[in-house]
């Protein structure tokens, strides 16, 4: 069977599709969704770069403002060659209502641009960043909008991109960016944040669902850092990592596969695939492993009604942004299937970009032990209120819509207050 392609979804109606729910399940007014159907604001600009063989390249970049009513933009960065203008302004608002869900104080932003960074150089990647920070200075800011890494972005890019703001800014401003190297303002625990929220918010849906997480079997689809991290923090808490997969192929092994050496594995090889003792596997043969839990580590769109059916497993937890279509979502609901909504679950990164920004701002850093600390109790309150308002909700509400509620009455009252509607 063959996963739909993406193209055929776009992934910016299904965002508005379900801020358009929220608004009519919680019966407030249209101004609300008219207020939160778009972006507030999208940046599209041509990023010039001088390749290394002396030839000018254009490349397509973005960023997308979606809502600050809760405090700046905030989002990260992708580079990725399927990006286009509508995506990044739905990947913006989701940040707006993943903000609000971890009760952190930002709003919503997404930047992107248009290139497979694979195909470039170290040096024109790095003019690249520099570019894009050229082309956007003037949004941007750490009390306007701060970006983060997102899909194909690192602490290096991070760093070369605020340097580059500073430079502009002719002073020293860390707080701009977050995801940065310790060196420049990181913040201890940034790299492994993301998965470890999300391995939390998957711990949490085990014990809501009475699963033992030692006596459970996983798959995670993607390798890169969110992937790679959900794989290794469930193995450690004596989860067995049954299958991953990853955009070349996929590593297969009932008996478990050890996430470090299967990393040290793709490091040398490019691919999960060919992993000694490991069997092949296919996107589509992997969600529909006889396994606990499912943690989509990868893009959007991934789980459509068609996958969806062919899931066994109990639990899912989104580590990637919008892996699961609306349709693939009712009958993942229908099953009995727990899936902890991308919002919720992969809202440990900007958390700790949020810690990461506090820092900045203070100029005062704190231990890791205090971050890992911080990170684990917001994500565990996170889970627990949205939880609660799930189970409080009709019945058949989805963990997704009871998130977006949530989300949104918080959105909503601050943007009332503010006499933005009402
Ligand atoms: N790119 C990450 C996300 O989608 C992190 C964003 C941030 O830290 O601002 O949540």
């Amino acid at each position: 069977m063959e996963i739909q392609a993406k193209e055929k979804i776009n992934t910016y109606q299904v965002a508005q599709g379900r801020v358009r729910r929220a608004v009519e399940q919680l019966e407030l007014p249209d101004d609300v969704y008219e207020w939160l159907k778009s972006p507030d604001c999208l940046v599209e600009c041509g990023i010039p770069v001088e390749m290394d063989n002396g030839k000018i390249r254009v490349f397509t970049g973005y960023r997308a403002q979606h809502n600050n009513v809760l405090g700046p933009y905030k989002g990260g960065i992708r580079f990725h060659p399927d990006v286009d203008a509508d995506e990044t302004k739905a990947l913006s608002i989701w940040m707006t209502f993943k903000c609000a869900v971890a009760r952190v104080p930002f709003g919503g932003g997404k930047g992107a641009i248009q290139v497979n960074p694979r195909e470039l150089s170290l040096k024109e990647l790095e003019r690249l960043s520099r570019q894009y920070v050229q082309a956007l200075a003037p949004v941007l800011g750490p009390e306007k909008d701060i970006p983060a890494p997102d899909v194909n972005t690192n602490a290096q890019i991070m760093a070369w991109m605020t340097d580059e703001y500073c430079k502009i800014r002719q002073h020293n401003d860390f707080g701009v960016f977050t995801g940065k190297p310790l060196d420049m303002g990181g913040c201890v625990g940034r790299e492994t944040a993301t998965a470890r929220g999300t391995f939390y918010a998957v711990r949490e849906a085990a014990r809501v669902k009475n699963l033992d997480l030692e006596k459970c079997t996983a798959a995670v689809q993607g390798y890169g850092n969110v992937g790679y991290y959900a794989a290794l923090f469930l193995h450690q808490a004596g989860c067995r990592i049954v299958a991953v997969n990853d955009t070349s192929g996929g590593a297969y092994n009932p008996a478990g596969l050890d996430p470090v050496a299967l990393k040290e594995h793709k490091n040398e090889t490019g691919s999960v695939t060919g992993f000694p003792g490991s069997e092949k596997l296919t996107t589509a043969e992997l969600y529909a492993m006889d396994c606990d839990i499912i943690v989509p580590a990868a893009l959007e769109n991934q789980i459509t009604p068609e996958v969806a059916r062919t899931v066994q497993a109990r639990i899912i937890g989104e580590g990637a942004n919008g892996p699961t279509t609306p349709e693939g979502d009712k009958v993942l609901n229908e099953k009995g299937v727990l899936t902890v909504p991308d919002i919720l679950a992969n809202s440990g990164g900007v958390i700790v970009s949020y810690f990461e920004w506090v820092q900045n701002n203070y100029n005062y850093y704190w231990p890791e032990a205090q971050i890992e600390d911080r990170l684990q109790r917001k994500m565990m309150e996170a889970f627990s209120h949205i939880y609660n308002y799930h189970c409080d909700c009709s019945e058949g509400t989805t963990m997704r819509e009871a998130a977006f509620m949530y989300a949104l009455k918080r959105l909503a009252e601050a943007m009332k207050v503010r006499g933005w509607w009402g």
